[in-house]
């Protein structure tokens, strides 16, 4: 089992957290017994930008979003990903943590934003007071999209630092910096990108491997 972790996220003592991958799993149960947590809550992730708010007991069937939040002590939630961008976004001082999902589709619909505004409004919290790391993910060396993803973006968001054009209708999308950008504008006070492409640093990835591939959970939970 290889887990990686952000040494933004490792300076709060309160936060358990992890990106891990796990070959032939992920097995929830074993990686959150090593990590002291009685489990590691999911959703059924959907590519869209609705969230969970996890703060009761466990649900007879997996809700269907792309944003995990808890407030419990001791439980973690997690989103798997193989290429996609995993967030986990906390609030260390108000112990609320956020796993969020974000391929192509999620960061087109601002999944980060909207897990950030929900909560914030739910338990009147405050972006500042939240810091994010953005796990491994596909890089811009590797994410080539064509036109028709592409020019989806540039007519909402414009041109940025995140789309670079190859010619040929093919181009570069950098969701990592995307999604960060999106977290800075929103206003979290610090955000740590781990920069490692799932798809060229032998990391789960679904654009090199296929839909046999291998998935990463990255998850947080608040120490019990
Ligand atoms: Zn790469």
């Amino acid at each position: 089992m290889r887990v990686l972790r952000s040494a933004l996220l490792e300076k709060y003592s309160g936060l358990i957290h992890g990106f891990v991958h796990d070959p032939g799993g992920p097995d929830l149960s074993k990686i959150s017994s090593v990590h002291g947590l009685e489990g590691i809550l999911t959703v059924n992730q959907i590519h869209g930008n609705s969230v969970f708010f996890a703060d009761c007991a466990a649900e007879e069937e997996l809700a269907e979003a792309d944003s995990i939040v808890t407030r419990r002590r001791g439980v973690g939630v997690g989103i798997v990903t193989a290429d996609c961008v995993p967030v986990l976004l906390c609030f260390p001082d108000s112990g609320c943590v956020c796993a969020v999902h974000a391929g192509w589709r999620g960061t087109f619909l601002r999944v980060v934003k909207s897990c950030l505004a929900a909560v914030c409004e739910k338990y009147s919290l405050r972006a500042q007071d939240a810091v994010a790391a953005i796990g491994p993910a596909i890089g811009r060396c590797c994410y080539e999209v064509r036109d028709d993803v592409a020019s989806q973006f540039v007519s909402r968001f414009g041109r940025g630092d995140w789309i670079f054009e190859k010619g040929d209708g093919k181009f570069l999308l950098d969701l990592v910096e995307f999604n960060r950008m999106e977290l800075c504008d929103a206003g979290v006070s610090e955000i740590e990108t781990m920069d490692m492409c799932t798809c060229c640093r032998d990391l789960p990835s679904y654009r090199r491997d296929g839909s046999g591939t291998d998935k990463m959970i990255s998850f947080v939970g608040i120490s019990p």
